[in-house]
């Protein structure tokens, strides 16, 4: 008997959650459950969080979560529990396998088979955003080495466990070179030792299009946050329905298997919702937690419970469908077919199946790089001032030990010999070098930012510009 950890969600959670352990138990799971409390419930209690200290316990102990979706209140800074959990856990890999079930349920790519490993606990989903001026809020977007290791190490396992051909990685490295430029590098540098697999990198504006229009071509992606956040929906949706896809988050401490869809309140209550994203989700858990026979016992009924044309709502085509079923109906017409195999979509076979392996991860020893400041990025509040006008003021900041080298506006460089044209806002970054030596010292640096107290210059933040090993570290202005 295994305990594992679960919790019922909000809007339609409780319906789909209930729905998965009547199923679990009707094919002979062995689980026992720790029921916890999260969400809307906890939130509106007054913790931000959506989750109280018990549930972590529990979570933590049992080391395996089946959670079903959860609302985040709009607004009220509330934080997402699902990028919560994901990071205080360390679930750093968020797995999504999807295929199309054509031609039971409608989708207009038919081969469609892809398997999305997204990055989990950096990027923009580091939650650090600020209003900085009046008219400009900022949101940072943080790129690890571990963490792309990490996840692009775990995508190329996973390719070799699962018999996979392939891993296409999607960033935005042309335009951001040092974050998802990091996140490429690492991809060509691992992808070296996993010869017998097939690896390329797309830019992620035409690799999602690509996604979109000829899933059949891709295998496994790997990729950062947010990139993965969508393609894995679009995936899902291009699939049937996002109501069809299981995911699991991993981490070297836990595991927590949900469904890709969110609470979906428009329908909650009605008993209309598809459990089959959690109940993919399930059977995910049960490979994990070595009970694959009931895992495949479940898939084979659910994949023939498709093919006899029971659909839910959303994947209902009249068609296509012989029964426009319920929450309720559906689920009993899985466990009718327990034990049945579906005889057109190909029955599965999770003998050989391996609980999800993480092999635990050593940071690489580092090569010591030698880090040299070169000036100063200082962001400056100005509403309504001209960009020449800005840098007669800026350079009276200068002393004798810095320059005014540039300013931009929105990334756009505007001084020296910027365009009449450009539309400014009130947040300007001001490049200040070293004049006439290698660095800035730390102390060159606060006096550059007494001398802008001095000038009543506002200043809202710094960056300091470094080189590593002698390579610049630090973006040029656009046009400069
Ligand atoms: P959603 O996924 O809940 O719904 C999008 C659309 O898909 C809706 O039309 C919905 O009816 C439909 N849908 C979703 N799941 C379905 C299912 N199982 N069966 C049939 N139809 C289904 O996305 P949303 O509306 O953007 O978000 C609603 C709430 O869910 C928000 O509070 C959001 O924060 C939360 N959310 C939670 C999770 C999670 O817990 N992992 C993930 C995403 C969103």
């Amino acid at each position: 008997m295994k305990r594992i950890t679960i919790a019922k969600g909000d809007g339609i959670g409780p319906e789909i959650m209930d729905a998965t352990l009547q199923l679990l138990k009707a094919a002979g799971a062995e689980l026992a459950y720790d029921e916890v409390k999260i969400g809307e419930e906890v939130y509106l209690s007054g913790n931000t969080s959506g989750i109280t200290k018990d549930a972590w316990e529990k979570i933590r102990q049992n080391k395996v979560f089946l959670k079903a979706p959860i609302t985040t209140p709009q607004g009220g800074g509330y934080k997402s529990l699902n990028v919560t959990a994901r990071k205080s856990l360390g679930l750093f890999a968020n797995v999504r396998p999807c295929r199309s079930y054509h031609p039971y349920v409608q989708s207009k790519h038919p081969q469609l088979d892809i398997v999305v490993v997204r990055e989990n606990e950096e990027d923009l989903y580091a939650g650090i955003e600020h209003q900085q001026t009046a008219e400009v809020v900022q949101c940072l977007k943080l790129i690890s080495r571990p963490g792309c290791e990490k996840i692009i190490r775990y995508a190329f396992e996973y390719a070799v466990k699962n018999n996979r051909k392939k891993v296409t990685c999607l960033s935005k490295d042309n335009i951001m070179k040092q974050t998802d430029g990091l996140f490429h590098r690492v991809f060509d540098e691992i992808s070296k030792d996993y010869p017998t697999i097939q690896s390329e990198h797309m830019i992620v504006d035409i690799g999602m299009a690509k996604v979109a229009d000829s899933p059949e071509d891709f295998d496994v992606i790997v990729t950062s946050n947010l990139y993965g956040d969508i393609v894995s929906d679009v995936v899902a949706q291009i699939a049937g329905s996002v109501g069809m896809a299981g995911s699991f988050n991993l981490g070297e401490h836990a595991v927590m298997f949900e469904a890709i869809h969110g609470s979906a309140p428009d329908i909650a209550g009605k008993n209309m919702a598809n459990p089959s994203a959690l109940i993919q989700a399930a059977v995910l858990m049960l490979c994990h937690i070595g009970q694959p026979k009931v895992a495949e016992k479940i898939q084979n009924a659910w994949l023939k419970t498709l093919e006899d044309g029971i659909h839910t709502a959303d994947i209902y085509k009249e068609e296509l469908s012989s029964k426009l079923a319920s929450t309720q109906e559906f689920t009993e017409s899985i466990i009718m077919r327990l034990g049945q195999i579906p005889k057109k979509l190909k029955a599965v076979s999770y003998e050989n199946s391996a609980p999800i392996e993480l092999k635990p991860y050593h940071r690489k020893e580092v090569q010591k790089q030698e880090k040299s400041l070169k000036g100063v990025d200082i962001f400056v509040d100005n509403m309504g001032i001209k960009a020449d006008d800005l840098a007669v003021e800026l350079k009276k900041m200068e002393g004798d030990f810095a320059s005014l080298n540039m300013i931009t506006n929105r990334g756009v460089k505007v001084w020296p010999n910027g365009f009449e044209e450009t539309y400014c806002t009130d947040h300007w970054r001001c490049r200040f070098l070293a004049k006439n030596k290698e660095q800035m010292s730390k102390e060159e640096l606060i006096k550059l930012l007494q001398n802008a107290v001095k000038e009543k210059i506002d200043v809202i933040k710094t960056e300091n510009l470094y080189t590593f090993n002698g390579e610049t570290a630090y973006s040029l202005g656009q046009g400069q």
